[in-house]
């Protein structure tokens, strides 16, 4: 079983690290791959993919099941999950379980993606219910078969749909920014990469 947690990363902080976590406990013998999206035009970044690259990898590090796929970032255009999926299914064929995972917010903006109808063929979805918050399954998932068992998703490629309980660790990249911005000396990021955060000088302005 392949399990996919995307994102931008843009730094990974402590809330990445425990989703990862749990995600490889929750899909036991699964690997769980973390995907750093390319940036969209819209949200430009101060800091480089390499570097947000570099920092997903040192904090993912050792943690068992986890592998930092850059397969975004390898393709050229934008990162659509539709052809994520499709090309992991290619590489691990037709018989291979993928489980795509998606936090509440993107659940609720589903129907502005590229072809999310697509989604129900290439992989199941494993929505992350982040501090028990419970959001409505919108309609464009409706085709994914609803089960309340994940172990389900090892008997098929793909089409269903779990809901998972994760813990709340109240952070975001958002806000790893803007404590870096006021110099706050204590964040809520692995130390190797409050390090290389300052070592590189990353994030130093304000956005
Ligand atoms: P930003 O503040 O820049 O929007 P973010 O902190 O939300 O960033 P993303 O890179 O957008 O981080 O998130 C990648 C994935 O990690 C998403 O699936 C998101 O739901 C999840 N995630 C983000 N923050 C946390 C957290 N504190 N705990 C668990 N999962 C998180």
């Amino acid at each position: 079983m392949q399990v996919l947690f995307g994102g931008t990363f843009d730094p990974v902080h402590n809330g990445h690290v425990v989703m990862a976590e749990s995600l490889a406990r929750a899909f036991p013998g699964a690997t769980v791959h973390v995907i750093p999206n390319r940036q969209p035009p819209h949200r430009v970044s101060q800091v480089s993919a390499e570097h947000r690259l570099s920092m997903l990898s040192m904090a993912m590090e050792g943690i068992s099941q986890i592998t930092v796929n850059a397969i975004e970032l390898d393709r050229d255009g934008p990162s659509y999950t539709v052809d994520t999926l499709g090309a992991l299914r290619e590489r691990f064929g037709a018989e291979e379980s993928l489980v795509l995972c998606l936090g509440a917010d993107a659940v609720q903006v589903v129907d502005q993606w590229h072809q999310p109808e697509m989604l129900v063929e290439l992989g199941h979805l494993c929505i992350l219910n982040r501090a028990n918050q419970f959001i409505e399954i919108p309609r464009i998932l409706d085709a994914y078969q609803l089960t309340e068992n994940l172990s389900d998703f090892s008997n098929k490629a793909c089409g269903l749909l779990a809901r998972l309980a994760t813990p709340n660790v109240p952070v975001s990249s958002t806000e790893v920014r803007g404590l870096i911005a006021k110099q706050e000396p204590a964040l809520p990021v692995p130390p190797k990469i409050a390090d290389y955060i300052c070592r590189h000088h990353l994030y130093q302005d304000t956005e």
